[in-house]
């Protein structure tokens, strides 16, 4: 199927309890090679067919993604697993703890998976979402469906379908607008195949959870620092731009009053992410409160980050938060998003 300059369909699916009909369509649209953008309990997925090599290259054509950065292959039941990659007893037994849900495996693959889902890996990542849309959607299609996020690339992940169709309308052929995703964050990742296992990315399930039932090595944050000051690789990334302060609360409120008030005087439009609007009051900028749970901050980030684009700020200052649980996955966002200008108070 091409039709990349088509309309793009766009349906209302019921979350909880999702209408098997219209989910019958949308897996026709994946058997025949299409992409279908669905809501998972992270973020919205961008969703082909993991073993049709032809309908995987649209997912990277859709996004502008580079080649070189593989795909996660979402399944709906064990079995599927099985038949895409060799699960050793690790991976076993997180799949047995944390499937479905917010966390990612890397294992190794088997042939079935064509080279261009994993960038020429000879491991896969699985995941097995707990959305009821996603995996209806992956049991009816029948087939594991690859999808990163639903984004253009370098842009913040999707969490309600008009970010999706800001993004991707005219490049997909479905659209399942299953409201705004509960998380907000994308998954976990985590490499089984080496020892002790590896996160690659924290995400939405937190990596305490995870050390509660195998030994994990920590990321080593070293190398989420560029390599040379000027190079500014930036992911999840609004068009304004951003710079996190973090600390003590009082000091960052301070600091964050202090540069708006310059900023402003410079002529930019500003705008603020912060837990709490009321310590910011008076101030001249465009405030959005994330809320004071790290649960509501993770699910109102990127969210945020795009309404500030659409009320056209210059640039973005968000506090930083504690980095543990969910605080993990929020201030590696954050990290790339400002294309590490993320400075200490
Ligand atoms: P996204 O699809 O944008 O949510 O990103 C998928 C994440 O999973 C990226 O950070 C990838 O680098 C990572 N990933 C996918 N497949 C593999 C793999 N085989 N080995 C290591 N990391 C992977
Ligand atoms: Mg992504």
């Amino acid at each position: 199927m091409n039709m990349q300059n088509q309309k793009t369909l766009i349906i209302k699916v019921e979350p909880t309890n999702p209408e098997e009909k219209k989910l019958k369509k949308a897996a026709e649209i994946i058997q025949k090679g299409g992409l279908v953008v669905f809501p998972t309990e992270t973020v919205y997925g961008l969703g082909a067919n993991a073993l049709d090599r032809e309908a995987v290259i649209k997912i990277f054509e859709a996004k502008g993604r580079p080649l070189d950065n593989p795909l996660i292959v979402h399944v709906s039941e064990m079995r599927m697993v099985k038949a895409i990659a060799e699960m050793n007893e690790v991976a076993e037994k997180l799949a047995k703890k944390f499937f479905p849900g917010p966390i990612t495996l890397v294992v190794d693959k088997k042939e079935i998976i064509p080279p261009e889902v994993t960038a020429g890996l000879k491991t896969v990542a699985i995941r097995m979402p707990s959305h009821p849309i996603a995996l209806k959607l992956i049991e009816v299609s029948g087939v594991p469906i690859a999808a990163p996020s639903a984004n253009l690339a370098g842009k913040p992940s999707p969490t309600k379908a008009e970010h999706v169709i800001d993004d991707l309308y005219g490049k997909v052929d479905l659209i399942i607008d299953g409201g705004e995703t509960k998380i907000g964050v994308e998954s976990t990742v985590v490499d089984t195949t080496v020892h002790p296992v590896e996160i690659l990315r924290p995400g939405g399930l937190p990596i305490e959870e995870i050390q509660k039932v195998v030994d994990v090595k920590i990321f080593d944050r070293k190398v989420e620092i560029p390599k040379s000051p000027g190079m500014k690789y930036r992911h999840y990334a609004p068009e304004a731009e951003l710079i996190v302060l973090y600390g003590k609360r009082k000091d960052v409120v301070r600091k964050i009053r202090e540069m708006s008030e310059e900023l402003k005087e410079k002529g930019l439009r500003v705008g603020i992410v912060a837990t709490k609007t009321n310590p910011y009051s008076g101030i001249d900028a465009e405030i959005l409160e994330l809320g004071e749970t790290l649960e509501e901050i993770a699910k109102n980030l990127f969210s945020s980050l795009r309404e500030l684009d659409k009320r056209g700020v210059d640039i973005i200052i968000a506090e930083g938060v504690e980095e543990k649980r969910l605080g993990i996955a929020i201030m590696n966002r954050l990290k790339k998003a400002s294309g590490n200008r993320f400075y200490r108070v």
